[in-house]
């Protein structure tokens, strides 16, 4: 016998008990040999071992960081999903494939620490959001898939990602900062149309590259035709590695006016895209592709350098620009190359550009995330004399503490606040708080999407000094802008003065 006993002040105690009958020669019982030993500590062991053993078998099946359930595990729930759907009632089932927008930038900017604590509350927070018996693994870096088991229709997935897409919205805390993150979500329906859990898997991962590939922060529902236009990016983004080293790229300038007396303030290099069988692609359509795999800090690179040549060409060609600047814009990701800042530096000296001509555009989000590197980055600029503006401000949906301490030199308003300024007395309001914004912080305000005259009327009107917009002037190839350079006030004749 093995029996549990509890000993006096010592706890559980294992004993093992054998006893013999031992009879006399007439075969009568005489008496019972009992042997007890204490295997307390075999038992110990065999407990450890078969622990190990179970631990073991968790870890084959779970994420070793978070804890979720790993691609295995989540492979044998998928195919047990299908088989179900296989049977009567036949009823489907969601499969999400969710992929943080630039998990990157946390890794890089906060330390991979940091990244971990980051996944390990998405985690949670992901678990907390779905039903007991719906399954969340993480099969990658920031891969997770959510497995929602009997859903009644389309509607109960979306409202998932919905819910999902808002929670995470929220800043997460990490040593006392604040991170946002937003996620792409591919959505595929599982039905017994699905062979196996491989196919269901991969459907999800397009239809998440094609949220990526949308912008981000957003879902997308599989749809076959999705699988085309995955080969379709696949295709340009090689195109576009070609693209780039084969100087396929093209700067384009749009001017910034000054709206007192039509002159240009500063040039605006936007990169355009001449692919030998598509035509033109604008920015939009490639520089989220560029940043996704990883070529944007080359393109920008290509553009930093071409911006500061060609004026500074044209500053030897038109000595009555000395003053001319020109903005160039950066990308998350260039935020993060360690000697971004030397970079700059180089090659205002290669091309012999000053540096107070030389503006860098960021977007609101970057700035938020006082990560040191930003704070460094700031202070090497204006060692450099080089400006600072901030891009789309007013769609970053951020704190504004971040302007007071920073040396920004603009604001440039949204082009969706400009555009619909007439049509809706709050875009109006905005224009008008971030124009005295600026004012009060001793920034100027340039106001991108000045459209039509009655925009630059009520630009002027509440004391916006700049606008870049259609209303003046198109990005231009530089052989077409240089006529406008020759001229002191290219503008003047557009710049009617503010009617009272
Ligand atoms: P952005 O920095 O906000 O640039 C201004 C965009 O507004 C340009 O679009 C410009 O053509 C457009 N725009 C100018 N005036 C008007 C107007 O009156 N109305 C309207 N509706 N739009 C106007 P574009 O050239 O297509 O560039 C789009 C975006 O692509 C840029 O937005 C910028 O974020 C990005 N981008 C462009 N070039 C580069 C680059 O070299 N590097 C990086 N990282 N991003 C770039
Ligand atoms: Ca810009
Ligand atoms: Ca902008």
């Amino acid at each position: 016998l093995e029996i549990r006993c509890l000993k006096r002040n010592e706890g559980i105690i294992w004993l093992h008990l054998t006893a013999s009958i031992i009879r006399d020669s007439t075969g009568h019982l005489k008496m019972l040999a009992t042997i007890i030993q204490d295997i307390s500590d075999r038992k110990r062991l065999e407990e450890e071992r078969q622990k190990a053993e179970a631990q073991l078998r968790h870890n084959a099946l779970h994420d070793a960081l978070t804890q979720l359930p790993n691609r295995n595990l989540l492979m044998t729930q998928l195919e047990r999903a299908l088989a179900r759907t296989r049977r009567p009632p036949h009823q489907p089932f969601g499969v999400m494939f969710l992929d943080l927008d630039r998990f990157k930038l946390v890794n890089d900017g906060f330390g991979h620490l940091a990244g971990d604590q980051l996944l390990m509350k998405i985690a949670e927070t992901l678990t907390q959001i779905v039903r007991p018996g719906d399954l969340v693994a993480r099969i990658g870096g920031d891969e997770f898939v959510i497995l929602l088991e009997y859903i009644d229709e389309l509607a109960d997935i979306l409202a998932v990602a919905n819910r999902i897409r808002e929670v995470l919205r929220q800043p997460f805390k990490l040593d006392n900062r604040e991170v946002l993150v937003t996620s792409s979500i591919g959505i595929v329906v599982g039905s017994a149309t699905y062979q196996n859990a491989t196919e269901l898997l991969r459907d999800a991962d397009i239809s998440m590259y094609r949220a990526k590939a949308n912008g981000k922060d957003r879902y997308a529902l599989f749809d076959p035709k999705l699988h085309e236009q995955v080969m379709h990016q696949v295709q340009l983004e090689q195109d576009l590695r070609r693209a780039i080293e084969k100087q396929q790229l093209e700067l384009y300038y749009q001017p910034i006016i000054n709206l007192r007396d039509g002159s240009i303030f500063c040039l605006e290099a936007l990169v355009r895209w001449h692919h030998p069988e598509q035509g033109l692609i604008l920015p939009n359509d490639f520089i989220p592709l560029a940043e996704e795999a990883g070529l944007i800090t080359a393109l920008d690179d290509w553009a930093l350098n071409t911006a500061c040549q060609q004026l500074k060409q044209w500053q030897s060609l038109y000595p009555q620009i000395q003053r001319l600047k020109v903005s160039v814009n950066l990308s998350a990701q260039d935020l993060y190359i360690p000697n971004l800042a030397k970079k700059i530096k180089d090659t205002l000296t290669k091309s012999g550009l000053a540096g107070q001509c030389l503006v860098v555009e960021m977007t609101e989000s970057l700035l938020i995330s006082d990560t040191p590197q930003i704070i460094r980055l700031i202070a090497q600029l204006q060692e450099l004399s080089v400006s600072l503006a901030v891009d789309d401000f007013g769609t970053g949906y951020s704190s504004l503490s971040y302007l007071h301490r920073f040396p920004f030199q603009a604001l440039k308003i949204a082009q969706v606040f400009t555009s619909n300024m007439l049509q809706g007395v709050i875009n109006q309001e905005i224009v008008e708080t971030i124009v005295t914004l600026s004012d009060r912080l001793g920034m100027v305000a340039i106001a991108e999407g000045g459209e039509t005259i009655e925009h630059i009327r009520h630009l002027q009107r509440v004391g916006c000094e700049y606008s870049q917009g259609f209303y003046f002037c198109q990005p231009l190839a530089a052989t077409h802008l240089e006529p406008l350079l020759q001229q002191a006030y290219p503008f003047a004749d557009k710049v009617v003065s503010p009617q009272s």
